[in-house]
């Protein structure tokens, strides 16, 4: 199994339901851990994907299930979504391929290397178990160019999954317990009557409903632009290669500030740039520029500009913002957005990956691909309902690191929509917080 795309076969046709206790707008590991625990609670749960499940984001990660790094907010989730993943083989009868080999933050320079300090410290504060390492642990640790780095910092805990085979294996699971899925079958709108959300408009028809689960991933905001309500998420493009079958130059995941690797089940390595995205210009890009001041200007070194995304993206300067329930959406016009990966960028890859790590100077890129990130000004999720939308909840912007977090981040929301308590504290993902009034704090960048 490899990327999913428009072309994979379509696993999930189930007859349209006239109603169910929660549909789930989105097939990524957001939308099918929330409906993995919804159903697992007992509810009936609908799941519409307009493309293949895991065919975006979820589906062309990096791989990495990683606590290091985390903002504080975060933290105390992703080490539920740790211990998850850790079960999830046993959770859903099937391994998803999550392998406990750890993540290094590698430093190159003194100077980055006191720049981890802030991550220690959130690591600290959570107990998280971190070790730091010297440039000659480091070097026990990766067979790269000896003494490239001056240190870094590994959390033994930190794994890693193959995401192509994890997240269909869970919708293969949510099937398993019940639940209707129904993949190339966008959400047009939202059904709403008498100022509470009922259901959705799918395109082969109306569902109704007790709660709507809104996961689109890089979709959401042009879903709820529909709608009139503002979310200020935008998108950059990453672009990602694998290897061929390579020698084991370190068993878990490790980046710095021009590369990130980690083995893969298949022998090879997933490997990619920590420095170049490429950002397109388009409406939504405008009208959100002011709460996005804080975090372009963090990244604008590793951020090149583009003036306008392919047609159908959903930023793109033509991409509908208005449609009626019987008209074709955007979301139908783009099954899965599978962007080219940025010209050049593989070569580039190849060549970063031979120079650092030497023992892999003559395995060839077998394959790149690239994906879109769906970004939230201050780098961390919602999850939250909708304000002034009775029964509408939302789960999405995770910034570039939502595979991860998606387990617990399902099991919060499917707690939220059922009315139970989260032990969490979820402030820091309120829905209106670019709206309050609140200044942005910047989570970090990766
Ligand atoms: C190159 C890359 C590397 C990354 N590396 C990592 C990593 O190593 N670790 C990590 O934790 N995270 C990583 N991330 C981020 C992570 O992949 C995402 O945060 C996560 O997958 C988001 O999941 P999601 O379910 O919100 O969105 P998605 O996976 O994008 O899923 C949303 C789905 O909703 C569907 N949809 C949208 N609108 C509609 C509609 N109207 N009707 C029906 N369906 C709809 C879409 O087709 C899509 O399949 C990376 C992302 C990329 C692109």
């Amino acid at each position: 199994m490899g990327l999913i795309s428009e072309v994979t076969p379509i696993s999930y046709n189930d007859d349209l339901p006239e109603r169910a206790d929660v549909v789930v707008i989105g097939g990524g590991v957001i939308g099918v851990s929330s409906a993995l625990c919804l159903a697992e609670a007992g509810l009936t749960v609908a799941l519409f994907e307009k493309g293949r499940v895991a065919g975006e984001q979820s589906g062309r990660n990096w791989g990495w299930i990683r606590q290091l790094g985390r903002d504080d907010a975060e933290m105390p989730i992703m080490m539920e979504a740790n211990r998850l993943w850790q079960g999830m083989a046993g959770r859903i009868g099937a391994d998803v391929g999550f392998r406990a080999e750890g993540i290094i933050y590698l430093a190159e320079s003194e100077a980055a290397y006191a720049a981890h300090e802030d991550l220690l410290d959130t690591a600290n504060r959570h107990q998280l178990m971190v070790e730091r390492l010297s440039r000659a642990d480091v070097d026990g640790l990766i067979q790269g160019r000896p003494g490239f780095w001056a240190g870094g910092l590994r959390c033994p805990g930190d794994g890693r999954a193959e995401p192509w085979i994890a997240v269909p294996m869970m919708a293969r699971a949510l099937k398993d317990r019940g639940a209707s899925l129904h993949e190339n079958c966008a959400v047009r709108a939202l059904d709403i009557s008498a100022g509470r959300v009922s259901g959705v408009v799918t395109e082969r028809g109306l569902v109704k409903a007790d709660a709507v689960l809104i996961a689109g991933g890089a979709w959401t905001s042009l879903f709820l632009q529909h709608h009139g309500i503002l979310f200020p998420q935008l998108s950059v493009r990453a672009t990602v290669a694998r290897t061929a079958r390579a020698p084991n130059v370190y068993g878990g995941g490790a980046a710095y500030s021009a590369l990130a690797f980690r083995r893969r089940e298949d022998g090879g390595y997933t490997v990619a740039f920590t420095d170049h995205f490429d950002f397109f210009l388009g409406r939504s890009a405008f009208r959100s520029a002011f709460y996005f001041a804080k975090s372009a200007w963090a990244s604008r070194r590793s951020i090149a500009l583009r003036p306008a995304a392919p047609a159908g993206y959903p930023d793109a300067w033509f991409t509908q913002r208005r449609w009626g329930e019987d008209d074709i959406s955007p979301f139908e016009r783009m099954r899965v957005l599978h962007p080219t990966p940025t010209p050049g960028a593989t070569e580039r890859i190849r060549k970063r990956m031979s120079e650092r790590l030497p023992a892999l100077a003559d395995t060839p890129i077998a394959e790149s691909w690239a994906g879109m990130i769906d970004i939230l000004p201050d780098t961390v999720p919602t999850m939250d309902s909708v304000p002034g939308f009775d029964r509408l909840w939302l789960a999405s912007g995770f910034s570039g690191h939502g595979f991860g977090i998606g387990p617990a981040a399902g099991r919060i929301m499917a707690d939220l929509i059922q009315g139970r308590t989260v032990e969490h504290d979820l402030t820091r993902f309120r829905f209106d917080r670019f709206t309050d009034g609140s200044s942005i704090q910047l989570g970090p960048l990766i």
